[in-house]
This record gives C-alpha cells, structure tokens and sequence, in this order.
C-alpha cells in the first residue's frame, strides 16, 4: 500500500490545479458529514452507491489504507484508494493481496485478449501457490521485464557511447558500486580466465529473462568492441552500466526501482526518434516516484514532462484505452476489467 500511496502522491503533486480541484471534489463528495476525515460507514456509503461493493471485495481495504490506524482515512489515504479504482489495481490470485513491488503475470494470458490477466506477487509465484486453470500456460514473467518486451528490441544502441558513459559512471562511482561491478565481473568469469564467454553471457541473459528486455542475439558481439570473442572487465561494464541505468535504476538518485516507478513516456515511446534528434543514446528515464513528485529531474531533462507509471504503462500494453486513466478526473464504475 505505500508504494501505492507515493505514486499517487507524486501524481497528485505534479498535476494541474484543475485536476487538483477534481479530486478534491471526490474527496468531498466521500465525505458526507463535511469533517475532513472520511469514517468507515462513509466508505462503506461510497461503495454501496457507486457499486464499487460488487467489485472491492476485500473487507481490509480500508483498514488498510488507514495507514495511520485513526479510523478515518484523509486526503492522502483517499488519493490511494482513487489509484487503485481508477487504474483497476491487481491483486495476486495465489494470496489475494494488491500487488506491490514486482510481480509475476502470466504470458499467454496477457498477450491474449482474456478481460483479465493473471498476476502473482513474488512469494506466490516462489512457491507455487496459485492454481491457474490454463495448465499449459507456464511462461510467468516479471511486470518489468515485461514492459520492456512490449516497448520492443532497442536494436539501435550507441555502444560506443555507452562505453564511454559506463567508463565516467565507474569513475564517479563510490567504492561500494565499484566493489559490486568486480563482483558481477567475477562470478561471469569461469576461473583462471579473463573474460566472460559467449556462453556465459548468454545464459545469464536467459536466467534473468535480459534476453526478453533486449531480444537481440547480436548483443555480446556488440558488447565485444575489439571482437576477441571475449568481454573484459571495461566491455562488460558496459552491460551492466546499460542494465543499472536505464532499466532497473532511478535515473537521479539511482535507487533501485523494484516496484512501481515514473518513466518519460516519450523517451519510452519514441527512443529511436529521440535518439536521432540528440545523436546519442538516452534508453528509457525512469524515475522513483520520490524524485518524480520534487521534480528533481526538471533541468536534468527538461523536453519532455509527460511520466507515467510503470503498471498504467504496461496496461495499455494491452489496448486497455492508452493513458487515459492516471488523470485523476472524475470517476466512473469500470466493472468489465477490474480482477478480484
Ligand atoms: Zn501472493
Ligand atoms: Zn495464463
Ligand atoms: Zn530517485
Ligand atoms: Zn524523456
Ligand atoms: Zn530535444
């Protein structure tokens, strides 16, 4: 729930004034006694009416978005709960909790033109607590990497750029980051050797589903700048700069962006045209929702200022209606694509 709660706290802090009047309206119009404070019995109101009853079917809600137990949910509490209806948040169908961090969907299902996908949170998909009635269906993979496939192969990255990034990113770099590149260096290594094989590489690519995020079979070769069939220590850098910044990392901070994070539609969208227009290579902006809602980024990118979050983006993978619910404007009942 709190990662919840940020990202609609970041929405909210980064949107019109309009649209700040907008929620405000819902928010009163919850608020049936005009106290400030939203009770349960007028949650429970708001439910009945609207016929969110016959949808929200988890009888903690709002224990749970009462983050701070005083039995009446404020603003903030409530901008949360406006989230969840209005991007149709999943919950995990093995324990039935909202889905927070990274999750697991399952791959046929959400290629397919199913109402519903079928996710599992972390621990339910480790220990196989779920049953899904398409017993051919074995293929679960993370909503992140899952994004990335669906933005398609990033078959025009300027690798000679990046290395030169990676080698300024490792210079900068605190001794603790450095430590950790020497170590995903050594474990790539089969012992006595100097560099990381062919073979390695790509069957760590597959272990981690990299290969799905990049889909290209040519990536070692163009890791491998002085093509001696090897990566070295400064070729594999390069790899893991691109890996650490522009797909697990926030951009300004670089925190590690394990569950809902902002990323700038446009440089998701339209890389390669960006990419032209600059002559160099900016991948994705991904931002933590911390550093979206003090606009920390503004002067570090200052063209485009339309961030989504990555669950709404990857919805409209799906040809749900592309960007059309994070606006925070009115709300309507969506029955038809909300899971239980
Ligand atoms: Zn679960
Ligand atoms: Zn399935
Ligand atoms: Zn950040
Ligand atoms: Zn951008
Ligand atoms: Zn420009």
């Amino acid at each position: 729930m709190e990662e919840i709660r940020e990202v609609a706290l970041a929405y909210y802090d980064n949107c019109t004034p309009e649209l700040r009047g907008k929620t405000w309206e819902f928010f009163q119009s919850m608020d049936t006694n005009g106290d400030h404070r939203i009770s349960a019995r007028e949650f429970n109101e708001f439910l009945r009416q609207t016929g969110y009853n016959t949808i929200i079917t988890d009888p903690e809600l709002f224990a749970r978005l009462d983050r701070n137990g005083d039995s009446g949910l404020d603003f903030d509490e409530v901008l949360t709960f406006y989230y969840i209806i209005k991007t149709e948040y999943v919950r995990c169908r093995g324990c039935n909790k909202y889905l927070s961090g990274l999750y697991f969907t399952c791959f046929e299902c959400f290629e397919a033109a199913n109402p519903s996908t079928f996710d599992l949170c972390d621990a339910c998909h480790r220990s196989s607590n779920f049953t899904h009635h398409h017993s051919d269906h074995t293929l679960f993979l993370e909503n992140h990497i899952l994004l990335y496939y669906k933005r398609g192969p990033d078959d025009s990255m300027a690798m000679e750029y990046l290395y030169a990034q990676a080698l300024e990113y490792y210079d900068k770099a605190t001794p603790e980051l450095k430590r950790s590149v020497m170590s995903f260096f050594q474990s790539m290594v089969t012992h006595g050797a100097n560099q990381v094989s062919l073979s390695v590489f790509n069957d760590f690519l597959k272990q981690n589903y990299y290969d799905w995020i990049f889909n290209d079979p040519l990536l070692f070769q163009k890791l491998d700048r002085n093509r001696d069939g090897g990566l070295d220590f400064w070729e594999l850098l390069t790899f893991y700069y691109i890996i650490h910044t522009r797909y697990f990392n926030c951009r300004e901070c670089q925190v590690y962006l394990g569950g809902l994070y902002f990323t700038c539609v446009a440089c998701f969208e339209g890389g390669a045209h960006y990419r032209r227009h600059h002559h160099s290579d900016l991948g994705t902006y991904n931002l933590c929702a911390a550093c979206y809602r003090s606009r920390n980024f503004v002067s570090q990118h200052p063209h485009h200022t339309f961030f989504l979050d990555n669950h709404i983006l990857l919805r409209s993978k799906r040809g749900l209606p592309p960007y059309a619910t994070p606006s925070l404007v009115n709300y309507t009942v969506i029955k038809s694509h909300l899971v239980l």
